[in-house]
């Protein structure tokens, strides 16, 4: 570009002709107006506002002319540029509302569309409780033992001190595993793993025996053929009644809270000797029978509820086991984990505990 030219001729500068300014408009607007995409607009943008476009061009002029022409030329280029700036503008605008409307339905996510899902599952209660059972007893370094379903008579039964002429072996009560004279139940209690641990290990015994056990009943609210039993064993030097009933109210107050304890009641048991039914004070009314001002339903207003059974462990059960009992005595105790369920959580019903429906068991989470 020259300096400024006092001799120059406005109208014979072609750039700055106002027809060639106006028809740059026109066409830059036309250009603005056909470009249907920003890609487009850009393109537009650079041949119509960029350096080298007409009205870059004229403006690039104006430098150029003598002062008393500038003012004029300056206006009109001026006024061009800004209606091509402000159709490019409106365009931009225009052409980024479409795009995104364009997105929203392009990229839409239909959320009612049914897509296959796997529900999740959820653990039984059955198996959340007897480990909650289990890890009292390990924390106190008891240890777990397991045994056969299919056990032999003898272990299920004579070395439990329980007669061939006891009640408890009639064929109503016990599945007894053809042929006839097999020798071979399906374990009626998980006692026999108690006796197997005496047979195998020497003194001192701390063992939990968790598992299924069998008995002749049919399914009915109450009853179950297979149900699920923990039993407890010690033996050990100097153990009494009193390690039995420190043990039970510290394990009732692990698994139903502090406060809780247990009472003995005599019983008989053809294992132990003396034998004692345990209840525990019930945990739903801490003791008192009585539930916002009525007759508390879950220990049936007497404060207490029939857990199991325990006692001292028959001194023929550990001879038969091959225990030395002028040195050991010990004790035992059993308790049903579906009674325990029932009780706990109101659970009115066997068929729901044993028929597997996923909905009872996710009303008890992963942990109850
Ligand atoms: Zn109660």
């Amino acid at each position: 570009m020259s300096g400024p030219n006092t001799q120059y001729d406005p109208v014979e500068v072609a750039a700055l002709d106002p027809e060639a300014i106006e028809q740059a408009v026109t066409d830059a607007l036309a250009a603005i107006a056909a470009a249907t995409t920003l890609e487009d607009l850009k393109t537009v943008r650079l041949a119509h506002q960029g350096e080298k476009s007409p009205l870059a061009l004229a403006n690039r002029e104006i430098g150029a002319l003598p002062p008393s022409a500038k003012a004029e030329a300056g206006k009109r280029v001026g006024q061009a540029r800004g209606r091509v700036g402000q159709a490019l503008k409106e365009r931009q605008a225009a052409l980024e509302t479409e795009r995104d409307e364009r997105i929203l339905v392009e990229e839409a996510v239909d959320v009612t569309v049914r897509v296959p899902r796997r529900p999740l599952g959820a653990r039984h209660p059955i198996s959340l409780v007897s480990e909650r059972v289990e890890d009292i007893f390990v924390s106190m370094g008891w240890e777990i033992a397991e045994g056969p379903e299919l056990e032999a008579e003898w272990l299920n039964f004579d070395a439990l001190n329980i007669g061939a002429d006891h009640p408890a072996r009639q064929e109503q009560d016990t599945f007894f595993v053809e042929p006839a004279g097999s020798g071979l139940v399906l374990r009626t209690h998980t006692s026999p793993v108690q006796v197997r641990t005496m047979l195998e290990h020497e003194p001192p015994i701390y063992v939990l025996c968790p598992g299924k056990v069998f008995r002749t009943d049919d399914l009915d609210a109450t009853h179950t053929p297979v149900f699920h039993q923990f039993e407890g064993l010690v033996v050990d030097e100097g153990i009494t009644m009193a390690h039995l009933k420190g043990t039970l109210d510290a394990f009732v107050q692990r698994l139903f809270g502090d406060g809780i304890e247990t009472r003995l009641r005599p019983n008989y048991f053809p294992f132990t000797e003396p034998s004692a039914e345990i209840d525990c004070r019930c945990w739903v009314c801490g003791g008192s029978g009585v539930l916002d001002g009525q007759s508390c339903r879950t220990c049936g207003g007497t404060g207490w509820i029939e857990l199991g059974g325990s006692g001292m462990v028959n001194q023929r059960v550990l001879r038969a086991a091959g225990v030395d009992t002028d040195r050991y005595s010990g004790f035992a105790f059993g308790l049903g984990i579906e009674r325990s369920l029932m009780l706990r959580h109101n659970v009115g019903d066997m068929h729901d505990i044993v028929e597997g429906d996923v909905r009872f068991s996710q009303q008890f989470g992963m942990e109850i």
